[in-house]
């Protein structure tokens, strides 16, 4: 991401983000509330558009292509295409309510045309398994705990094997009781060659998983490390507030 800047009616929300993401890290975004993590998570799939600066993804420019010396936005269906390598995991799951388990996780790589219907079930229950959620697999959203409908939209988050999966705070709208069984599963996708960019106030989990620990204040990028650095030893007085707030 270079040079990001995003405003929202005159309220500038981005204010010039400069982030390197390497192939496979686990980065993790901290911040308060309304410092622009979801804007900035969100503008890396061009699910929100930059009003300057822009997202590359293995030297691929998303969602815009440059036009003389301005840039862009691509037609939707090349947007679209792009988004394939990029999984997304919400806040409040977002599963189609009126689908079951395994349809939610088959539905992505049917109608994208990457998976016919047999394989794409064949991996909607491989992810399942994976998940712990094979009994589940002929359920209903409606009638699974939030940590197990969170655990089957990170399944098909997956099942299109994308290359990033962005998680924006997986586990916030969950009970607490509930939080670990989903961070577990984050867990295990740590180290397995995707990268992962995980917006989140779990410290702890931050400091075991993240390679990378990102902190962001009112839009800009404060400071940024190993999670030795940002975590234990930060630089800034903003991060020390934040850290002592949620610690
Ligand atoms: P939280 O921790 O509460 O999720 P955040 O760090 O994810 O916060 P953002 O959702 O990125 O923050 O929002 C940053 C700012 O941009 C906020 O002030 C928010 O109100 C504003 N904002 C975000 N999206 C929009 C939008 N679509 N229209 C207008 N303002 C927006
Ligand atoms: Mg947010």
């Amino acid at each position: 991401m270079r040079n990001a800047h995003k405003s929202f009616g005159g309220k500038t929300v981005l204010h010039g983000i400069d982030l390197t993401i390497p192939r496979g890290s686990v980065t993790v975004i901290l911040g308060p509330s309304g410092s622009g993590k979801s804007t900035l998570l969100r503008a890396i799939n061009h699910l929100e558009k930059l009003d300057e600066g822009y997202v590359r993804i293995d030297g691929e420019l998303i969602g815009v292509r440059v036009d003389g010396d301005r840039l862009r936005e691509l037609p939707e269906k090349q947007i679209l295409r792009q988004r394939l390598r990029i999984g997304f995991v919400f806040q409040n799951f977002n599963l189609f309510p009126h689908l079951t388990v395994t349809e939610n996780v088959v539905e992505a790589p049917v109608s994208a045309g990457v998976l016919g219907k047999a394989d794409a079930r064949q991996r909607a229950a491989d992810l399942l398994a994976k998940v712990g959620l094979a009994d589940k697999a002929d359920a209903y959203p409606r009638q699974l705990s939030g940590g197990q409908q969170q655990r089957v939209a990170i399944a098909r988050a997956l099942a299109l094997d994308p290359d990033i999966v962005l998680f924006d705070e997986p586990t916030s709208a969950l009970d607490p009781e509930l939080v670990g069984e989903v961070l577990n599963t984050i867990r295990t996708l740590a180290g397995g060659g995707r990268t992962l960019i995980v917006v989140t106030h779990e410290i702890a989990f931050a400091r075991e998983i993240a390679d990378h620990v990102v902190f962001l204040s009112d839009g800009v990028l404060v400071e940024q490390g190993p999670p030795s650095r940002v975590l234990d030893d930060p630089q800034h007085q903003r991060t020390r507030d934040f850290l002592s707030r949620v610690l």
